[in-house]
């Protein structure tokens, strides 16, 4: 497998507080990646770095061997992302905030409509698709930022916590979907979550906690490695043995 993305010694700091500190790893093609960490451990503002929303102090990222320029047309067209906060209009329905956003990608209305039809039908959404996206359930939000971060075929999907906040029988729903859309599409998944555990099937995982990398390898692995049978086990055995430091600055 290739390489996607690689991070090199990345560190941000806000307001003085180290929010990111030698953060070092890579992420391959055509895997599903999570990031793992307790609320505050840095999860978004990783995103935020490799996406260009945000200036690293130190480090480097690099798509596909090269170096972050998140104005290109390149870039655009290979990344897509859903925040947790939702960027559409809750005013308009579901239909018509996927359309007019197709149309930025289709510049043809008839197009977009289809367009839009096709990723909606996606996440299984077709039955939204003349509700107005302020009435919509958690659950079906999330599915249709998700068609929204679809319309331009992302070779490289972020999924900022993509089932906080859904009940256990939504949560599941959404692993399936995203599992199906990575099939589908050959897609590159990079989600973050601190429901650990929901990561299992992940290829790898990214174990963050105060901005530093507590662990980072397969499921199975730190599993074995730290000998617990949940992955929740391995984030508290870590925390507990308090060697971070350690780990982290054998990462970098
Ligand atoms: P997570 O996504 O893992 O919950 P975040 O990346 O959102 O964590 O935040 C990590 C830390 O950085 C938090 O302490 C948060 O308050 C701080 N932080 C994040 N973004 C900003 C910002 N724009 N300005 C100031 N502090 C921020
Ligand atoms: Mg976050």
């Amino acid at each position: 497998m290739n390489e996607l993305v690689k991070v090199n010694n990345l560190a941000k700091q806000y307001d003085g507080q180290q929010v990111l500190d030698a953060v070092t790893f890579s992420i391959k093609d055509g895997e599903l990646f999570s990031i793992l960490g307790p609320n505050g451990a840095g999860k978004s503002t990783l995103i935020s770095l490799i996406l260009g929303l945000a200036k690293a102090d130190a480090g480097e990222i690099l798509l596909e061997g090269k170096k972050l320029n998140s104005d290109s047309t390149e870039h655009k067209s290979l990344i897509s992302v859903v925040f947790q906060n939702s960027i559409l209009d809750a005013e308009l329905s579901v239909k018509d905030n996927l359309v007019m956003r197709a149309y930025f990608y289709t510049n043809n209305w008839k197009e977009a409509k289809k367009l839009a039809k096709e990723k909606l039908a996606d996440v299984q959404g077709s039955h939204l698709l003349n509700k107005r996206y302020g009435v919509l359930s958690g659950g079906e939000r999330r599915k249709v930022d998700i068609a929204r971060a679809l319309l331009n075929t992302p070779k490289l999907l972020f999924l900022d916590e993509p089932t906080t906040g859904l009940d256990i029988a939504s949560r599941a729903d959404m692993w399936r979907l995203i599992h199906q859309l990575k099939e589908k599409y050959k897609m590159t998944v990079v989600l973050t979550t601190h429901y650990m555990e929901e990561a299992r099937d992940s290829d790898n995982i990214l174990m963050l906690s105060a901005g530093r990398i507590l662990a980072y390898d397969t499921p199975e692995k730190l599993k074995e490695e730290y000998h617990c049978s949940t992955l929740e086990d391995v984030f508290l055995a870590i925390v507990d043995k308090g060697m971070p430091e350690v780990l982290a600055d054998s990462l970098a």
